[in-house]
Formats: C-alpha cells, structure tokens, sequence
C-alpha cells in the first residue's frame, strides 16, 4: 500500500479568519442597511441620511479591508475600523431616533468584527460602550441599549467560545497527522533496517560458505607442512638452501597458516546465522579474535591489545565479537595511519569493562548526539550502513550492559563496554530487535 501526502491543514491565524468573513460582513452590513433605509420610504431626508451614511461607512470598511490592509499594522487597522463604525452608526442611531433595525446592528458586528483576537474584547467593549452612551444621551429607552448589548455580548462570547473550540480540534487533528507521519517514518526505517538485515544475513550465509570452502584445504596444507617440517629437522645433515626453509621458511609459513586457520574459525564462528546460546567464555579470547577478524581495517594503525585478568564471564561471546569487531574498525578507519587503536579488559566490581580506543578524528558534540541512531553515519554511500552500533548497543544492552562513549573533535574516541559477569536472559535474538532508546553518552574529553 502507497501512502500519498495529503496537504496538511493549516492553521489560520484571528487576522486571516477575518478576512476569510469579509464577504459576508459586507452582504450582511448591505443587508441591513437597506431594511433600515427602506423603513424610511417617503421620508427621503432620513433615508438619504441612512443611505448616504451606510455607503461611506461601507466604503471606508471596503477600503481599509482591500487596501490599507497590507500597510496598516492589523491592530491599528481595526481601532480605525471601530471609530469609523461606531462614529457613523451612532451618527444613524440619531438620525433614525434609535430604531431597532438599527440596534441589530450590535451584535451582528460583535460575530464578525471584533471577536477572535486577544485585543478584541477591549474592542468590543468600546464598541458597545459608545453606542449604549450615545443612544443614552439622545434620548433612547434605555431598555434599548441594554437588550441589544446583552445580546452582543452573548453573541461576542459565543463567537470566542465556538472559535477556541475549533482552533483546538484543528490542533489535534494535526497532532494525529504528525503522530501518523512518525509512525510511518518508523515504519520505513524498519523496512530499511529488515533489508539492511537481509543483506547481512546473506553475507554471513556467504561467508561462512567461503570459509568453509577455505577451511578443507588448509586442513592438509597444515598438516603436510607440519609434516615436511617435522621431517626436515629429523633429518642429521640438510644442505645449505634446507636447512634456510628449516630455520626460517617454513616456521614463517606455519606461522602464516595458523593465522589463515584462526580468521578462518573466527569467521565461521561469526557469521553463524543461528541464535547464539548463552555460554561461559573468555572476554580475552573474544577481544582476539575480534582484533583478528578486523585486522584488514587496522593495517596503518598501531594496534595495543591490554589484556586484563578479567576470568570468564557467561553470554553471548559472538555478539561480543561482532561489537568489538565493528568498534575497531570504526575506529581504524577514523585514525590515520601511524595512529593508534587500543583494545583493552578490566575486571570491575560488577562485572567487566571493554575498551576500544583511538586516537583517531574524534566526534562533534553532534555526531555524539545521533551516534546510536540506526542508519546515522558520516560515511559517503556504499561505506556505511550506520547500522554497526545501533545493533551494538542493542546487543550490549539485551546482556544488561551499558556502552559509554567519551570523544572530542580532533582528540580520539573511546567506546567503554560495560558487561555485567552473568549476562540477563532476554529473547533469543533480542540483539537484531528494533534499538532502545540511544544509551547516555555518559562523558565527553575534556
Ligand atoms: P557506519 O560505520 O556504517 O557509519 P556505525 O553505526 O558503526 O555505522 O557508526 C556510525 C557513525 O559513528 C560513523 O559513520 C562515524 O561517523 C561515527 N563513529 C563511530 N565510531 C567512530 C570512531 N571511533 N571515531 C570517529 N567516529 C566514529
């Protein structure tokens, strides 16, 4: 299924829904001008005067609304828009000696001219005010004034209520298209990251066939190489050129096949597709094997292996491997060459502390920010997945361990593991689960 974007709804500020009633203030305000002027046929003084009135009064509003709309600040804009109204309304009021098509007026302008807005109660009650005040001082029951203002006021707080009411609905209804379009965001990086997992459980699959295809081979090259070895310094007298392959050639050789086997057996181990069970192990071993493994990232560097007495611990030692191996060759590929990377175990009170350090480019405070995001990475297309520590931390953490991070620009990075010595039991395959929440970056190099 294909989402489209739909456009989003938008939320109109008091001055654009005004404008947005403009129309219908000026059929209105016609309206009743015309009911008032037409009480008036045959007395063509007044109704020439409550024409001649309503005209300019509509006029000046046509006016300010199209053109000094744009020119005027939308406050001062509507305190003249008041005076004008209330001036030559009053100035009607007189003329037709208050009559009550005239005072329907009043509230009718609290629906459309003075509500929606923080100031617009201030306007509203000038606005009353002087009608009330001039129909008063002419002479008008004052029951007049009072009944329509009452009115006005209700009509007023009706339209601020309603107003809210709606602005609100609207707030939520984008609230629900925002909460949507996160939704859909995860569930496009889920997509992402299930073919992401996709591919790496291919390589693996290709992997271990690559390893196992080298395996049977060097299984009888070690062995005749031990062999001829062994054959050779059994021999009492070897001539000049033998007795170099004896000395020198073949322990180098023999020292090159036992390195071939080790990457050969760390490879198998860790591309196995299946869940891994929880073992007892030997964090120093794995640490070797990881560097092993990443060795072809860190050719330019210095490696440092400092092994503590850490004993044995019980979890998941592939996982172990497969975090140090993608820290070392993060940090190989961050430090230039003649660098150094360190990988160092230490035993703890509560369980036990891995370190991969660098002297490498270090981290912006930005980097740091998003550095467990799943498919965050500073490397250009085809070279980074981002994916190596989301999976890293997630993998430590379903152990019930922790990864701190300490790195500045320019100073070198280092990812300390925490692992506890018994590692909690969650899920089988916890660690390929969708990441926790980023751990804290719990300091940073001074
Ligand atoms: P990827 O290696 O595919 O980019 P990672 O999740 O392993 O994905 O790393 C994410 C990003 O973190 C890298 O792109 C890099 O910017 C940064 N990073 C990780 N380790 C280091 C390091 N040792 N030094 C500097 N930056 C690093």
């Amino acid at each position: 299924m294909r989402a489209s974007p739909s456009k989003s709804p938008q939320v109109l500020n008091p001055e654009q829904v005004l404008q947005g009633l403009h129309p219908l203030m000026l059929s209105g305000s016609l309206l009743l001008s015309a009911a008032i002027a037409l009480q008036y046929v045959g007395q063509w003084r007044v109704m020439a005067w409550v024409f001649a009135s309503n005209a300019l009064r509509i006029l000046i509003n046509v006016l300010l609304s199209r053109v000094l709309q744009h020119r005027l600040p939308p406050g001062v804009l509507e305190w003249i828009r008041l005076t004008v109204n209330v001036s030559l309304l009053a100035g009607i009021g007189v003329g037709v000696g208050w009559s009550l098509l005239l005072w329907s007026y009043v509230p009718f302008s609290m629906f459309w001219l003075y509500g929606m807005n923080g100031s617009g109660r201030g306007r509203a009650l000038v606005y009353i005010l002087v009608m009330d005040g001039a129909a008063l001082l002419s002479g008008c029951d004052p029951r007049e004034p009072l009944a329509f203002s009452l009115l006005a006021v209700l009509c007023f707080l009706m339209t601020e209520k309603r107003a809210e009411l709606l602005q609100r609905s609207l707030e939520h209804i984008i609230e629900q298209r925002e909460q949507i379009a996160q939704a859909q965001d995860e569930l496009r990086m889920l997509h992402e990251r299930a073919l992401q997992q996709e591919k790496f459980s291919s390589l693996g699959m290709m992997a271990a066939g690559v390893a196992h295809e080298i395996n049977n081979p060097m299984a009888f090259v070690t062995s005749n190489v031990s062999s001829l070895f062994k054959d050779l310094k059994q021999q009492p007298v070897l001539d000049e050129p033998l007795k170099e392959y004896v000395d020198e050639v073949l322990p180098a050789t023999m020292d090159g096949i036992k390195r071939v086997n080790a990457i050969v057996s760390d490879l198998r181990r860790f591309a196995r597709g299946d869940p891994e069970v929880y073992s007892e192990y030997d964090p120093n071993e794995e640490a070797k094997a990881a560097q092993r493994i990443a060795q072809g990232q860190l050719h330019h560097v210095r490696v440092e292996l400092d092994l503590g007495d850490v004993g044995r611990v019980v979890g998941r030692p592939q996982q172990l491997v497969q975090v140090l191996v993608n820290m070392l060759a993060n940090a190989g590929q961050a430090t230039p060459p003649g660098g150094l990377v360190r990988l160092s175990t230490r035993s703890g009170e509560d369980g036990i502390r891995v370190e991969v350090r660098d002297t490498g480019t270090g981290m912006t405070p930005e980097i740091l920010h998003n550095l467990f995001q799943p498919f965050f990475t500073t490397k250009p297309p085809g070279m980074g997945t981002g994916l190596g520590l989301a999976v890293a931390h997630s993998i430590i953490t379903s152990q019930g361990g922790h990864i701190e991070v300490e790195s500045a620009p320019g100073r070198g990075t280092c990812f300390i593991l925490h692992l506890p010595r018994v590692a909690h039991r969650t899920s089988p395959g916890a660690a390929g689960r969708a990441p926790e929440p980023p751990p804290p970056l719990r300091s940073i190099m001074a």
